[in-house]
């Protein structure tokens, strides 16, 4: 069996997180691919080595907050490097301030230098190799080429245990890409993907993946299991599990993935499998959560069902401006199209709906904006009985609106239109009613 395991940033922010981690790694000779993020937050007001860096970039030309920002950088490093002797972190760290201050470094190669360092350090430590990331993670087009990477890592002979940076690989130009914030979950699934791993261990600072985040719902429920598609509808959905692209890489050869807490490691966490297996089919509800932010454009047009190529037009305006759709629900003579509010970069939302009205000839078009969608995420949710009931009596309770209802066809999500404001009070209502008094 061989293992990756990934560790987040928290789990990496001193000398003293590292040591425990690294204690986790030597338990275990099958923890041969190790994947290290950034150091993050030290403490609650502590800043991640990341945002730092991107204040670097920022300021690049202005000597003063630069210093500043690098300054906290170097001290980060230069605590870490206490753990071990022949580390030259002095020479490293000069090298670094000159390659961030270059003209020729672009955004992505300063954002990659927080996990190259760590990286290089926490191999140090280990007295073992360290594989960079550069070396076969590979994108196309801004896009991740799984395939390339494949064929990179082919390549590549790796004997032993080995430590890799998270976060980053080299565009089809021979430059530093980054995935977006938190990637470093999709570097640790390619890892076990490209490298034909076991299982994928992802060592994070909170004991296994909650049904409502623990910030809304104190003691909120922890799961044992969930399954790769309710991962997805959760990340999608705005719970913060992993990387909302973390399965990519691992969709067509399914790994097992299980998250774990480096200050408590004996703890079980929470498994995630390709599917459930039936050991936990009896919790139903893996998530309870939701998302601010949305607009609702709603088309009313009559004999809908006889207007072949109506729904293409829509779309066609939609894409025409770039605008990715989120849900869709349709009725007899209407359709509803929810789109997150962060989408409309090259038009207003009220221009839009100027716009989408003069092109489809409909009876009506409405927007709605501050809309807020629930989600109920959950294993067969409609071959249980009474769970909507469950549902609409504590929002009911709570005095909140439904405005719309969907359930989709992969039958594990529940999705509710409400206003935005009252998003937390309905994740608390159906809490309650779902699990506090199953
Ligand atoms: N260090 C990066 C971030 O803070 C990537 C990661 O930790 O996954 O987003």
């Amino acid at each position: 069996m061989i293992k990756v395991c990934k560790f987040g940033g928290t789990s990496l922010a001193n000398s003293e997180n590292i040591r425990r981690c690294c204690a986790i790694v030597q338990a275990e000779e099958q923890r041969q691919f190790v994947v290290v993020s950034a150091p993050g937050k030290k403490n609650k007001n502590g800043r991640k080595v990341t945002d730092l860096l991107l204040d670097c970039y920022h300021n690049r030309f202005d000597e003063t907050r630069f210093a500043a920002a690098f300054g906290e950088i170097a001290d980060t490093f230069r605590e870490i490097a206490t753990l071990t002797k022949d580390f030259p972190i002095e020479e490293e760290l000069s090298a670094m301030r000159q390659q961030l201050q270059s003209s020729e470094a672009n955004l992505d190669f300063v954002l990659s230098r927080g996990e190259y360092l760590n990286a290089r350090l926490i191999a140090s430590y280990l007295d073992c190799a360290f594989l960079d990331a550069a070396q076969f993670i590979r994108f196309k087009k801004g896009e991740l080429d799984v395939a390339e990477t494949l064929a990179c890592a082919k390549k590549l002979r790796v004997e032993g245990r080995c430590v890799i940076p998270g976060f980053y690989g080299l565009d089809e130009d021979g430059h530093i890409k980054t995935f977006s914030r938190g990637g470093s979950d999709i570097t640790g699934s390619l890892v076990a993907r490209v490298f034909e791993c076991d299982l994928y261990e992802n060592w994070t600072d909170v004991d296994g993946i909650y049904v409502s985040d623990p910030k809304v719902i104190e003691n909120s429920k922890k799961v044992e299991q969930v399954s790769f598609r309710e991962l997805r509808e959760m990340s999608y959905m705005g719970a913060s599990v992993l990387h909302a692209e973390t399965l990519l890489p691992i969709y067509e050869r399914p790994i097992p993935i299980v998250i774990k807490n480096s200050f408590q490691p004996e703890l079980a966490g929470t498994q995630i499998l390709q599917k459930r297996t039936e050991v936990s089919e009896k919790e139903t509800i893996t998530c309870i959560t939701g998302k601010n932010d949305y607009t609702c454009i709603q088309i009313a047009k009559t004999m809908l069902d006889k207007q072949l190529g109506f729904v293409k037009k829509v779309t066609a305006v939609f894409e025409e401006y770039h605008i990715n759709i989120s849900h869709t629900h349709s009725g007899l003579d209407n359709l509803c199209f929810f789109v997150e509010r962060s989408q409309y970069k090259e038009i207003a939302f009220e221009e839009f709906v100027k716009v989408l009205t003069a092109r489809i000839d409909a009876d009506k078009v409405k927007g709605y904006e501050k809309i807020a969608l629930l989600a109920i995420i959950g294993h067969n949710l409609s071959g249980k009985v009474g769970i909507l009931a469950k549902i609409f009596n504590a929002l009911r309770e709570n005095e909140i609106n439904v405005k719309t209802i969907y359930q989709s066809i992969s039958e594990c999500n529940i999705i509710i239109g409400i206003e935005d404001n009252q998003l937390k009070d309905s994740v608390k209502a159906v809490y309650r009613g779902l699990i506090e008094n199953a």
